[in-house]
């Protein structure tokens, strides 16, 4: 029997939204780019600025995650633009959940996995 190694991420969307300034970065109101899996996927025709890209990356694996409801990440879904003259904002929503298999997307045994999540929840270092 083969094991059940499902598990579940956020689909996710970032838009353009406008803050109380202009903007200055080559992005528009409604601009955005969409995240399922480890895939990127922009509109045909469309480019995104690579710092504004560069700054919202980091946040996005933890978006794609169940977060704690006390979690400011679970709240917050409106990042700034890194241009500190530039009044855009990025959007950041949960349009659904896709799920995956472990064994797709890591040569990592589910066994190894276990050992580390085991010593997680004692609170003591892998040996
Ligand atoms: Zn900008």
């Amino acid at each position: 029997m083969r094991q059940d190694d499902r598990f579940e991420l956020y689909d996710l969307r970032v838009e353009v939204v406008a803050g109380e300034r202009q903007m200055v970065c080559n992005h528009r109101e409604g601009d955005y780019f969409e995240l399922r899996g480890e895939n990127l996927s922009f509109p045909a025709g469309q480019s995104f600025p690579l710092y504004p890209l560069a700054a919202l990356l980091p946040l996005l694996p933890a978006k794609q995650r169940r977060t704690h409801p006390n979690d400011w990440m679970t709240s917050d879904a409106e990042i700034a633009c890194p241009d500190p003259h530039c009044g855009a904002r990025f959007r950041i929503t949960r349009t659904g959940i896709s799920a995956f298999r472990h064994s797709e997307v890591t040569r990592v045994p589910l066994a190894a996995c276990g050992e580390s999540r085991v010593s997680a929840e004692s609170g003591e270092a892998p040996a």
